[in-house]
């Protein structure tokens, strides 16, 4: 028995260690530009089951295709998966060292559950400065939390078409598009088109999408 204990103190301590040595929030990603921190988990085990994008996704391709950076994404969920509250409080406590305009969850992955959702919204109403942009394509997941519960308004939560793939959004909320040029995607005139580079867009446009307002990708 005291071995149990003492074993089961051992795995505490090291699990509690390995989540306070790993930064969960990184500043490397190119298209976003230096200044605007993110949280990545790893794409296809986060990602919606039927996800219309997992061939063409970029996270199969450049940087986010190293073992390394896959690793840390795999390692950042398994930290989720043991202790939910002490994963957020971790990203608080990343978080309280800089105030930062913009936050980017998921340039890879998606929300991983309700829960997780919920904590999101829990961070964005300690960091009330800064303003927290997701897009998801578990529209299922949003729309029966938002049936709930309330979301901050500096989260923003885009939901992401595409090509013929659609979302359903009873909320409203902002969406997004990707134009693959064949004509078929029946993008609304009035989305915004990304120039490419958030650092250098107009006020960082996705962090100001409000309700029935959308963007499109361009698909090269
Ligand atoms: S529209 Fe602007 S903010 Fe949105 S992804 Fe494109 S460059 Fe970034």
């Amino acid at each position: 028995m005291r071995t149990t204990e003492y074993g089961t103190n051992v795995d505490k301590n090291k699990k509690e260690s390995k989540m306070k040595e790993t930064n969960l929030i990184t500043l490397s990603n190119v298209k976003l530009g230096g200044n605007i921190p993110q949280l990545n988990m790893p794409y296809a085990i986060t990602c919606r089951p039927d996800a219309p994008c997992f061939k063409q996704c970029y996270c199969n391709h450049g940087n986010m295709a190293f073992a390394s950076v896959r690793n840390s994404h795999k390692n950042k969920l398994e930290l989720y998966k043991e202790d939910p509250k002490k994963f957020f409080e971790k990203i608080d406590f990343e978080l309280s060292f800089v105030t930062y305009k913009y936050f980017r969850w998921h340039s890879a992955g998606d929300i991983v559950d309700e829960q997780y959702l919920d904590l999101m919204c829990w961070l964005a109403r300690r960091h009330k400065e800064t303003r927290f942009l997701c897009f998801t394509k578990k529209y299922e997941l949003v729309n029966n939390y938002l049936n709930n519960h309330r979301k901050p308004s500096n989260l923003v939560l885009v939901l992401s078409n595409w090509g013929t793939w659609r979302v359903e959004n009873p909320h409203n909320l902002p969406e997004s598009f990707v134009d693959f040029g064949n004509g078929d995607e029946e993008i609304p005139v009035f989305a915004y088109e990304c120039p490419g580079r958030c650092e250098a867009c107009n006020g960082q446009h996705c962090w100001h999408l409000n309700k029935g307002q959308s963007v499109c990708f361009h698909k090269h």
